[in-house]
């Protein structure tokens, strides 16, 4: 059985996940986030092998036939795909894992590993989300009409969901992804993996 525990964090674009996810696991021990394989074409200020892997269509579809995706989907136009075999290393090692994927992938993991705990995570309002997209400025404006046309679709998928956390002020966001992850780990799995000598020493 798997030690470490499985997180899907899903979000439309624009609502703060990459910044909260960042600062989640800079101030939790023993969380590793995935780098996803994608063919979209990189942005500036990426780096490959950080924010994700690029790669052609042609290395995706070969991965693909290999059977080396988790999860995959197509996502405006581009291909994503976690790396089935990175995940299972870190959860066998006893970390958790957090996956930044769209409600597709969320549902293919889900099906395959139904211990898996799902995140969503929302902007305050429409004109907050359209906002962070124009501060963003990676994309020009008739991209960005595209997108908000899109968070909306993804938003919809919030229901599928088991926790939703709201991103207006970004300290409570993140202090509410830190108790999701918390109460995962006051669980017996992991209290018993990470506290056994303590438990040991209490039971003689
Ligand atoms: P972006 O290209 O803006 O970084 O991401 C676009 C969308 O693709 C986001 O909703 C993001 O969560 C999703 N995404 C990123 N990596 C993966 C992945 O490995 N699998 C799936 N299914 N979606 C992903």
């Amino acid at each position: 059985m798997n030690i470490g525990k499985l997180y899907i964090i899903a979000a439309p674009s624009g609502a703060g996940k990459t910044s909260l996810v960042k600062a989640m696991v800079e101030s939790t021990p023993h969380v590793r986030v995935s780098v996803s394989h994608t063919t979209r074409g990189i942005r500036p200020g990426e780096q490959d092998g950080v924010n994700y892997h690029f790669t052609s269509v042609d290395g995706f579809q070969d991965m693909l036939e290999k059977n080396m995706f988790l999860e995959h989907a197509e996502v405006f136009g581009n291909y994503y795909g976690t790396s089935a075999h990175w995940v299972r290393e870190q959860l066998n090692k006893g970390e958790d894992v957090i996956l930044e994927i769209d409600w597709q992938g969320a549902q293919q993991v889900r099906s395959l590993m139904p211990d898996a705990v799902s995140i969503f995570i929302l902007p305050p309002s429409l004109e907050a989300l359209r906002e962070r997209l124009i501060g963003r400025a990676t994309d020009d404006l008739s991209i960005i009409e595209r997108r908000m046309s899109q968070a909306v679709s993804e938003m919809s998928h919030y229901g599928e969901f088991q926790y939703l956390v709201i991103n207006d002020e970004f300290d409570l966001a993140l202090r509410d992804l830190q108790t999701i992850i918390r109460s995962q780990r006051l669980s017996i799995n992991w209290m018993q993996h990470y506290k056994e000598d303590l438990i040991k020493g209490l039971l003689g």
